[in-house]
């Protein structure tokens, strides 16, 4: 049986030339989308692959008034042998379809989302960047697109995905991060939008990460909603500390928490390496203390985007703490190894995390 059918619009760009020696993230695009439509009667509809090109959309419709809209960050790398691996492809359609139960729009079936993927990246491959740390970052989007002002869910969707070759998020691999722990505002609490990886969640991050940013702050850790007092995750990446007996300590998920992929793998990387692993709640207070005190050694931020991102200071109530002496330890070093030449094809995918083009 067929799954879909694309449609392929043959009014290509000139290829575009980018030099892969400063990426950034999300700067450059490739030459080509995909998109579908979907209606009530026709469900999922219209597939093709066409130029990246302005949508056109009227200013009435569901998206820019209530904001039906959900996302995914996936990444394709390069492998030596010439394959390309997207991680955990299945993983991610999944969560996206969590996504988008959530905010109570369609799910799209993971093998017709897949093939989407596959047949895109397919034709985008010369953009693939061949070094590591860098790859090429997948980004599925839906929103609604029923013209309506009324708060309700919309009848109409869009479903595009969007290229974009990109370099370490942090400018260079392991480069340390500093983190400001907000007090004031929170990011998500249980039953709200915490879990979804919806456009909301971020727009609603932006104000403290400005103000850590005016600060010298590069991201923003947030804590639970109610007590203010244990660590849920940063705007777009979850955390994780190591301590001196070599354990790896990460928040409980517990329903305001995005429930991370990279966070799945490591804790899956980490026994393999020596750490035992807890999820548990963890106060901010005694985090602090136990950075001070050198019970805990390491910190770092992990997702699709950087990867890992080890955090060098955290700034809380007006002071700072050093964590490792600011420096990438040896632990957020090796699990970057290990889970990099997994990506690469360099080590073996023992769980079967690659989808292979
Ligand atoms: C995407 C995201 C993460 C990381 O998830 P990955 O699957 O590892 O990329 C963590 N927290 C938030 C809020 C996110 O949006």
């Amino acid at each position: 049986m067929t799954i879909m059918q694309i449609k392929i619009e043959d009014e290509l760009l000139k290829k575009e030339t980018i030099s892969h020696e400063n990426l950034g993230f999300g700067r450059y695009f490739t030459n080509r989308m995909f998109s579908q439509r979907y209606t009530e009667n026709k469900k999922w509809h219209c597939p093709k692959i066409s130029d990246l090109k302005p949508l056109e959309l009227p200013p009435h419709i569901q998206v820019f008034h209530s904001g039906q809209n959900v996302f995914e960050g996936i990444k394709a790398y390069y492998s030596k042998n010439g394959d390309i691996n997207i991680f955990r492809l299945s993983d991610h359609l999944e969560r996206f379809n969590r996504s988008a139960q959530r905010l109570a729009m369609p799910e799209i079936p993971i093998e017709r989302h897949k093939k989407a993927i596959c047949k895109l990246v397919e034709t985008e491959r010369d953009w693939i960047p061949k070094k590591t740390g860098c790859a090429l970052y997948i980004r599925p989007v839906m929103i609604g697109v029923e013209p309506t002002l009324e708060v309700r869910a919309a009848k109409d969707f869009l479903h595009f995905i969007i290229l974009s070759p990109v370099g370490p998020y942090f400018g260079e691999p392991l480069s340390p991060v500093s983190v400001w722990i907000s007090d004031d505002q929170v990011r998500a609490i249980k039953g709200g939008t915490g879990t979804a990886k919806t456009a909301a969640n971020y727009a609603g991050s932006i104000f403290a990460s400005e103000k850590a940013r005016a600060n010298s702050y590069d991201q923003v850790l947030w804590l639970d909603g109610i007590e203010r007092r244990y660590i849920e995750e940063l705007s777009g990446m979850n955390i994780m500390f190591v301590t001196e007996r070599q354990e790896l300590i990460t928040p409980l998920l517990n329903g305001s928490i995005l429930e991370g992929i990279t966070r799945a793998s490591i804790i899956e990387l980490a026994p393999k390496i020596g750490l035992s692993v807890r999820e548990e709640k963890i106060d901010v207070y005694q985090m602090i203390a136990e950075i001070s005190s050198k019970k805990i050694i390491e910190a770092f931020a992990i997702g699709t985007g950087a990867t890992i991102a080890p955090v060098g200071r955290f700034g809380f109530k007006g002071r700072d703490t050093l964590v490792n002496g600011g420096s990438a330890g040896p632990i957020a070093k090796l699990l970057y190894k290990n889970l990099t030449d997994i990506q690469h094809g360099r080590a073996k995918d023992f769980s079967g995390w690659l989808t292979t083009i």
